[in-house]
């Protein structure tokens, strides 16, 4: 039997991927599935605008599962029903003064140079495609291939289509321990029962490296990275922008992006702040999300406020996910997804449970194993106070 610890969308995913492959797997979570970072996501699949300088390592992975994306949607909405408005629209990221207009510049020539499929457009060009845009757009660059997906509603697939397929999902459950003998994961201990298990995968997102048990050589180095979001109601029928559109930052905002969705959400995000477990909305927060969208797209200032919100990015030292096995034998590491995680649910999915399966590290996980840490992954559990 097979154990995962944590509900969201990649417990979910690596869930389903073995249990379609008939393993017996049960995912225990302390809350209800799907409702950490998954649920705080805004559902981009953009490998490309996402892309930084100094993570082109990240790129085969990332790229490798938005190839994936569109049949793991289709193979969702075929077992269970429930649609998860995969979106081909594409990607803008627009520029707003000559400093910005630079800096795509840089991007356009980085993702060029890197064989990615990316136009320039003049900031009149930009507007005949998104005629909302502000005045002020200088230029834009053109990302056709990074899509979107409404990512509370593919957890909420891939929650069904994995007990659809035999998994068992334990919810309100925490984890308290992973039960370690000899060097090796023989198990869990939750609600003060021990559960036997031939394998355990942490995929506790932003809580990953916390779990009792594990010595702290083991820990992976993930840390909780806050994201504060708003979402807005466009009119009716009367969306004001159709592909996701990215905009210079602000202080705590590096890049606003805004998302829209089918059901008429326009979701604007996000902040990126180290403040440990803290998931409280900031006055500042709100302000700089505001501020920084509304100056890419004026429109918004009339919409309403239908939600606002704050999630946590499980983080590692480098930003990329931590794959595969870990210090101790039995226990598999699939965490640290960061800003990517919906991302890479497809590839993390069937990496991770190919290697449970037949115990090969494939050269795509290779680059993401946690001995690339040798240095940091001693160090002790985030405490969780605010
Ligand atoms: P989570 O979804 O956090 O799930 C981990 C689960 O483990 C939780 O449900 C938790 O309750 C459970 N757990 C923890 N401890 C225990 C325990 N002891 N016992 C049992 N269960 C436990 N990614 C993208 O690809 N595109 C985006 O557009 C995007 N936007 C984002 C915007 C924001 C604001 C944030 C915060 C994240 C965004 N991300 C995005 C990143 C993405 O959301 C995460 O990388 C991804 O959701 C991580 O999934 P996960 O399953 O590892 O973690």
């Amino acid at each position: 039997m097979i154990v995962i610890i944590g509900g969201g969308i990649c417990g979910l995913a690596i869930g389903w991927r073995l249990a379609q492959a008939g393993e017996s797997v049960t995912i225990f979570e302390r809350g209800e599935a799907g409702m950490e970072a998954t649920w705080a996501a805004a559902g981009m699949l953009a490998p490309q605008i996402e892309a930084e300088y100094g993570e082109e390592m990240l790129l085969p992975l990332a790229m490798a599962s938005r190839e994936q994306w569109p049949e793991f949607a289709r193979e969702l909405e075929a077992e269970t029903g429930i649609g998860v408005d995969y979106r081909e629209e594409g990607t803008m990221q627009v520029a707003l003064d000559r400093d910005d207009q630079e800096a795509l510049d840089h991007r356009h020539e980085f993702l060029t140079r890197n064989g990615l499929e990316i136009e320039k457009l003049s900031g009149y060009e930009a507007r005949q495609r998104e005629p909302h845009l502000a005045r002020a757009v200088t230029g834009a660059i053109f990302s056709p291939r990074d899509h979107q997906v409404d990512n509370r509603l593919a957890a909420a697939a891939l929650r069904a289509v994995f007990e659809k397929a035999g998994g068992t999902l334990r919810e309100h459950i925490t984890v308290e321990e992973i039960m370690i003998k000899a060097g090796r994961a023989v198990g869990i201990r939750a609600d003060s029962e021990e559960i036997s298990a031939d394998h355990v995968v942490l995929a506790a997102g932003a809580w990953s490296r916390n779990i009792p048990g594990m010595p702290d050589e083991a820990r992976p180095p993930v840390r909780p990275l806050k994201g504060q979001m708003i979402a807005l109601e466009m009119p009716d029928g009367m969306p004001l922008i159709d592909h996701v559109v990215w905009g210079p930052g602000n202080s705590i905002v590096s890049n606003v992006y805004l998302a829209p969705k089918s059901d008429g959400r326009l979701i604007v995000g996000a902040t990126v702040e180290e403040m440990g477990f803290d998931t409280r909305m900031t006055g500042g927060g709100l302000f700089e999300l505001l501020r920084a969208a509304w100056e890419v797209l004026p429109g918004i200032y009339d919409l309403p406020v239908l939600d606002s919100w704050a999630g946590l990015r499980p983080a590692s030292r480098d930003d990329a996910p931590i794959l595969g096995p870990s210090a101790i034998e039995g226990l598999t590491l699939a965490t640290g997804h960061h800003r990517n995680g919906i991302l890479l649910a497809p590839v993390t999915a069937s990496e991770i449970a190919g290697y449970i399966r037949e115990g090969d590290v494939s050269d795509l996980m290779r680059p993401f194993l946690v001995d690339r840490f040798t240095t940091s992954a001693s160090a002790p559990p985030v405490t969780e106070s605010v």
